[in-house]
């Protein structure tokens, strides 16, 4: 079992920063509404996530760290339509064949919680424990077991940025949500949760930043976008500050980058791009978030639609023009 688990994990935990994705994810499905993240030498030694989620019942936490063990899709159809951030039942397994973890966890209705630790993929305890409603996991030594995976492990302050860089892409995408980032003692990051986007946004990349967007909204046939975009003056030199969610995921599509450039034709001078916060939301089953563990890359059912509601939601926000009727 051990050995299958490290195959996997090889896939899913990359870096502290993979890590750290997986287990907010899990808070975030655990419907929290304030996570805390805490993580020491980029994540290497030390990683505590606290969120104030469901919990989970101490009969269940032996299950939860065993690969394919999700609570999340029950059969072959949910599948064609996932509305969890997790689903493959593989983070906690493999991070647990890579580490030494400790969970500490109590469900809302439940008086005692649970403290359970695991290493190495060996259980080491599983008892009752006095804590708050909700979910804290401790992940100390990354890759103590597996030395070969230590040498593509990066400085400290590669892997902290790359944690933060996570960290501020899922705060963006989830506004009612209230996240905190505590780097080596220093609080680096902290966003309100009060369901608004421009101070999620303010909080993450600060005021020059927020105050050249203007709001995008736009749904058409059951598609929707939402969120911000550049005004032309406040265009950037690169792509770095493109980003798209797709049901707040975040992802990479060609396609939506290509509708949002096509938006501000005539609008930017050579060699500056549009930076964007943009959230479409879609049918779940029109696309395929099953592609890679790491669910970066997203595939569409047809991309045609796609565009069409990036490049109208944009050019209708910059222009305050009505788009034409679109068929998606
Ligand atoms: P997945 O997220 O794909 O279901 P994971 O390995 O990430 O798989 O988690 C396994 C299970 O553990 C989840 O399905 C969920 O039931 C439970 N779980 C993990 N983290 C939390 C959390 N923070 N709060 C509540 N339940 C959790
Ligand atoms: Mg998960």
């Amino acid at each position: 079992r051990h050995v299958a688990e490290l195959i996997a994990a090889g896939e899913v935990v990359e870096r502290p920063a993979s890590v750290v994705k997986e287990v907010v994810e899990n808070a975030i499905d655990a419907c929290a509404t304030a996570i805390t993240v805490e993580i020491k030498n980029g994540g290497m030694t030390f990683i505590r996530v606290t969120d104030n989620g469901s919990g989970i019942y101490r009969e269940d936490l032996s299950e939860a760290f065993q690969s394919h063990a999700t609570s999340k899709i029950q059969d072959e159809s949910d599948l064609d339509g996932i509305l969890t951030m997790g689903f493959r039942g593989e983070a906690l397994a493999s991070i647990a064949a890579v580490a030494r973890v400790e969970l500490l966890t109590r469900r809302a209705e439940e008086l005692e919680g649970s403290r359970y630790v695991i290493e190495g993929s060996e259980e080491r305890e599983n008892q009752p424990a006095g804590c708050p409603k909700g979910t804290t996991i401790i992940i100390r030594d990354l890759f103590y077991n597996t030395p070969a995976r230590l040498k593509f492990v990066k400085k400290d302050v590669s892997e902290a940025n790359a944690v933060a860089g996570v960290l501020d892409k899922i705060a963006v995408s989830h506004p009612n949500i209230a996240f905190q980032l505590i780097k080596d003692g220093e609080l680096k990051l902290n966003t309100p949760g009060n369901g608004d986007l421009l101070s999620a946004v303010y909080a993450v990349y600060g005021r020059e930043f927020t105050k050249g967007l203007t709001e995008v909204h736009y749904q058409n046939g059951g598609f929707a976008v939402d969120g911000l975009v550049s005004k032309p003056e406040f265009s950037r030199p690169n792509r770095s500050m493109q980003n798209f969610f797709i049901n707040k995921r975040f992802v990479k599509s060609r396609t939506a980058a290509a509708a949002l450039e096509e938006a501000y034709k005539g609008a930017l001078m050579v060699g500056r791009f549009p930076a964007c916060i943009l959230n479409l939301t879609v049918e779940p089953h029109t696309v395929d978030v099953n592609v890679h563990p790491a669910k970066i890359e997203v595939r569409f059912q047809n991309e045609k639609p796609i565009f069409d509601l990036v490049y109208f939601g944009v050019k209708n926000s910059l222009a305050g023009l009505n788009a034409p009727e679109i068929r998606l």
